[in-house]
Formats: structure tokens, C-alpha cells, sequence
């Protein structure tokens, strides 16, 4: 397998964007690539790919929850994954950890496969507490009982569509604590954090690294390309 890269096209996008990104999309059948654009453009991506995850789901099932979308409807449609407490989700829409916690439970049930964000603001690293907080918020967002596989994706928010990214050493030592932190082996292991066509090589190269999480990149067909091209490392 190679390594896993996640685009996140958060609200951007478009039917004529997606026609455009997928005629100058190259991959090949051995790329591990997984699309993640806007709701209502699920079933036009899912017309050029199968590894199709939502931003969001719901953290109920069903009934009065206007605008909401649950994680049986995005299996319904032809959905893989979700993409579950993203820092912009936690931060402009207050969700907590143990919110991400309850929609990991329902989406495992729906058979998606979470893609769980975790990651500390700037504030908190500079306080010297980076690893206590993720292993706390990774601790409690966390499915209750799970034998079924999720993603845990560790994006620092401070390097969130801000252009900098985590030293090789922060990547490192923070993705070794998740993985000694988590309760089962081969959890896949994403980095988020301006991941462009410059770093993804080296970052991708790193131990404990499965693969990334791209947001801004992920919208340029020419620089995402680039990333698609280092996935072909071997997982290690
Ligand atoms: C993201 O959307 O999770 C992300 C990491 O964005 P960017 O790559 O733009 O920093």
C-alpha cells in the first residue's frame, strides 16, 4: 500500500472546477488517494472516484436536524469516509472532542471509515503543552469500542492554511506519542499542516507518517499531482 493522501477542498469548488481538476488529475490505480469536497459536489467527484469522504457528518442518525447530513447518507450515496473534528470545525462551529467521539461511533456503525483531526493551537505549543493536549483531545475523541479501523490525522492548527508547517522533529515526536497513545496497531497516521509540493516528500519520508492531509495544495490539479507522485513510498 502507499502512503494515504487526503484532499480537503473545505468550501471551495465547483461543477466546472471538479470537470477541470479530474481531465489534469494524474494517479496511478496504485495511488491511495481520498477526496473530501463540498457536500453537495459528493456525487459529482464520486463520478470520477470511489475514495469519496464528507467534511462532516452529524452526530445523530436521523430526524429534526436541519441542514444536517448523517453518516448513513453519505454511505448511501457511495461514501468511504469523514472527515470528523477538523479544527475548523471545532473552532467556528465549538464541536468537541466528545462530540467527534459520538459522530466516530455512528460513522463506524454506518461502515465509514473516520478520519479523526486532533492537533493544538499556537498558544498552546508555545505553553510547552502540545503533546499533553492532543494525547487529551485524541483520548476523548476517540470511538468508545472499536475493532473497525479509523484514520487519525494530527494537523497542528497554527500550520493550517497559514504556510507553516511543523519542524520534521515536532512531526516526529508527536506522531510517535499518538501512535504509543492509540489503543490498536497499524492506525493510519496523517500530517495536516501546509503540506505542499515542496515539503510532502520529506514529510511523507517520515517514520510514523502513513500520509497527509492537503488542504489549500489539494485545489491546484498541478501542485496536487506533485504530492500524488511522493505517495509511492513505502509505509513503514
Ligand atoms: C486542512 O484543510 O486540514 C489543511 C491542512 O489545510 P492546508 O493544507 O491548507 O494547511
Amino acid at each position: 500500500m502507499t502512503k494515504i493522501i487526503v484532499a480537503n477542498w473545505k468550501m471551495n469548488g465547483s461543477k466546472a472546477f471538479i470537470t477541470e481538476f479530474f481531465k489534469n488529475f494524474i494517479s496511478a490505480p496504485q495511488n491511495f488517494i481520498i477526496f473530501c469536497p463540498p457536500a453537495l459536489y459528493l456525487k459529482d467527484v464520486l463520478n470520477h472516484t470511489s475514495r469519496v469522504g464528507g467534511q462532516d457528518c452529524s452526530s445523530h442518525l436521523s430526524g429534526a436536524y436541519t441542514g444536517d447530513i448523517s453518516s448513513v447518507m453519505l454511505n448511501d450515496i457511495g461514501c468511504q469516509y469523514v472527515l470528523l473534528g477538523h479544527s475548523e470545525r471545532r473552532s467556528y462551529h465549538k464541536e468537541t472532542s466528545e462530540t467527534v467521539r459520538q459522530k466516530a461511533g455512528h460513522v463506524l456503525k454506518a461502515d465509514l471509515i473516520p478520519i479523526i483531526c486532533i492537533g493544538e493551537s499556537k498558544e498552546v505549543r508555545d505553553a510547552g503543552r502540545a503533546r499533553d493536549f492532543v494525547l487529551e483531545q485524541l483520548s476523548h475523541s476517540l470511538p468508545a469500542v472499536s475493532d473497525k479501523t479509523y484514520y487519525i490525522a494530527y494537523e497542528p492548527v497554527w500550520a493550517i492554511g497559514t504556510g507553516l508547517t511543523a519542524t520534521e522533529n515536532d512531526i516526529i515526536q508527536m506522531h510517535e506519542a499518538i501512535r504509543q497513545a492509540l489503543p490498536q496497531q497499524h492506525i493510519p497516521l496523517l500530517y495536516g499542516g501546509s503540506v505542499n509540493k515542496e515539503n510532502a516528500h520529506t514529510i511523507l519520508a517520515l517514520p510514523n507518517v502513513d500520509g497527509v492531509l492537503v488542504g489549500g495544495a489539494s485545489l491546484k490539479y498541478e501542485d496536487f499531482n506533485h504530492i500524488v507522485a511522493f505517495s509511492e513510498l513505502p509505509m513503514v
